[in-house]
């Protein structure tokens, strides 16, 4: 492991905040402190510009045939592709991530967002029949609408998936996307704006970046985009959310995760005590869908975590770009170093031990695993996002499903058995956006399916057909289909007479009689 002790790094976005306008942010390399680049900050003024010239690009975007928009959506992926070991050198260097993270979980998950719509998106937002019921003299139909310029509020965890995937879609949709990234990684995104005014067919204006710290996401709120998705923390998506509320501007959040892994009493213990470790410690931790919290069932909690605290023994921590033969690298931001460490400190002090782990060396934490953990303490309650997994002995699978359910978050969620049918049915009970079974994180990679969280781990769903119609209004085309009368019977004038045939008609319609029952069952 590197000597990196003195590394620390950026003030967080509420300092800056508090603190004023800075005019530039430096990035630096978490592993080492070197210094990266700079970028500058974004005026308020330059966000409104920005917006307002996005606004521009998007009404001819939108007129282009969707197949047209993720043809060249193509392109971007291909040039992203072509100049893949550019952008994983850089991510690596600017999160800390190993280069086989930046490879596997940031670059190519862009990649196959951009295939997936190419195949799908002109099929999702085609028109959609509406077959109606009573009012079958008429036709009506679903157009899926762009909703202009979508506002993108990404973190620091995946910076380039996290800001790019969500682009992509609300591109292909037809809308014009302003991002802005988190002020702990901004460089990666100022690299994917390169690469996208490099490719050709590409409009300048339509996908731009500001940078900046929480002040720049809250004004680009304020210059009143269409749309609103934001990735990050809880507490900030809660400000985020009401910003929105107060404009009236649609949001999708999504935010924190507090990941279960039920460990049943016929989990393998081999994969599941692999799993825990990828689960809990890619990315050091750093995931919104990282496993932090196991509750394994006593038949098989003593052997796995054993295995567990074996496996951790083999892991390779260093700089990333050191070596490819490493599997941790280094955490990002210092602040959530403090994070970390609180948890640790707190579970201890409640009589959880420690098994392995627990020291940091600068920017480097080592891979920590707990055991004797329960609901008092903070470690199995709150977010961590660092590399601690900590295990806590339940003695049925009912009592593993009641402590998963038992948070205010609800993102992922992991059940590992060796009965498959046993794993649906526990998936169905735990309160999750995606419940996986005998696997960790991959849901995420899957296009194809929504993801999102449920209560405070956020609204709305990114990914799949309900996230891509989620950028777009859904426009209501209703249509007579035999042509028109002068009026129709609904219309003035009210008379009495007709008043009677209504009350007929409702409760021939609604009402309890058989005639009610056989003309409900024809409509
Ligand atoms: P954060 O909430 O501190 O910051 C996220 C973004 O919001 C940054 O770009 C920041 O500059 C911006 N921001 C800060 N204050 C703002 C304000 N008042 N108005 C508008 N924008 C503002 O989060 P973070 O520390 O960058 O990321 C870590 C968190 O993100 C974790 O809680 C993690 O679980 C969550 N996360 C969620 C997902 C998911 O898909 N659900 C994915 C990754 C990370």
């Amino acid at each position: 492991m590197p000597d990196a002790t003195q590394v620390t790094r950026f003030t967080s976005s509420a300092e800056a905040t508090v603190s004023g306008v800075s005019s530039q942010i430096e990035s630096r390399n978490p592993a080492t402190g070197e210094v990266l680049g700079r970028v500058p900050v974004s005026s308020t003024e330059e966000v409104r510009a920005v917006v307002a010239s996005a606004r521009r690009a998007q009404e001819a975007w939108a007129l282009l045939p969707i197949e047209e928009r993720t043809v060249r959506l193509l392109r971007f992926r291909n040039a992203i592709v072509d100049r893949g070991e550019e952008i994983v050198e850089l991510l690596s260097q600017e999160n800390g991530k190993t280069r086989h993270e930046s490879l596997l979980f940031e670059v190519f998950p862009v990649a196959e967002v951009a295939t997936y719509l190419s195949k799908h998106a002109a099929e999702i937002l085609s028109p959609q029949r509406v077959t109606l019921g009573l009012a079958k003299y008429r036709t009506a139909y679903l157009q899926y609408v762009p909703r202009g310029v979508v506002a993108i509020i990404s973190p620091w965890n995946f910076p380039f998936v996290l800001s790019l995937g969500d682009t992509l879609f609300a591109l292909a949709a037809g809308n014009a996307v302003v991002l802005k990234p988190s002020e702990v990684t901004p460089l990666v995104l100022a690299k994917a704006k390169e690469i996208w005014d490099a490719t050709a067919g590409l409009p300048r204006d339509l996908f731009q970046v500001v940078q900046g710290y929480g002040k720049t996401g809250s004004d680009l709120i304020d210059a009143q985009p269409d749309m609103v998705v934001f990735t990050g923390g809880v507490a900030t998506g809660k400000r985020v959310a009401a910003m929105c509320g107060e404009r009236l501007i649609p949001c999708t959040l999504e935010l924190g995760g507090k990941a279960p892994l039920i460990a049943c009493e016929d989990a393998d213990i081999e994969r599941t005590a692999r799993g825990i470790v990828f689960g809990g410690f890619a990315n050091s931790g750093q995931i919104c869908i990282s496993v932090e919290r196991v509750y394994a069932h006593a038949q098989v909690h003593d052997r796995l975590l054993e295995r567990v605290v074996g496996l951790v023994s083999e892991l390779r921590q260093g700089d990333p770009m050191t070596s490819l033969d490493l599997d941790v690298s280094a955490m990002t931001f210092d602040k959530q170093v403090d994070v970390v460490e609180k948890h640790i400190a707190d579970a201890k002090q409640k009589g959880a031990v420690v098994r392995t782990g627990g020291t940091r060396k600068g920017m480097f934490f080592a891979p920590t695993v707990i055991a004797g953990c329960n609901h008092d303490m903070t470690v199995m309650t709150e977010e961590i996002f660092g590399p601690i997994v900590p295990f806590m002995k339940v003695a049925s699978e009912d009592e593993a499903i009641a402590h998963a359910n038992d948070s205010h978050l609800g993102l992922n969620a992991y059940v590992f058995t060796a009965d498959r049918e046993k794993g649906r049915r526990i998936a169905e009970r735990v309160l999750a956006g995606s419940v996986v079974v005998n696997d960790v994180f991959v849901n995420y990679a899957m296009a194809e399916a929504p993801f999102g969280g449920v209560k405070q781990s956020g609204i709305g769903r990114v990914h799949g057909p309900e996230g891509l119609r989620s950028f777009c209004h859904v426009k209501h085309v209703n249509v007579d289909r035999f042509g028109t009368m002068d009026r129709e019977p609904t219309w003035y004038p009210f008379t009495k007479g007709a008043y009677g045939g209504f009350q007929k008609a409702v409760r021939a319609l609604f009402g309890g009689g058989s005639l009610a029952k056989r003309l409900g069952d024809l409509l």
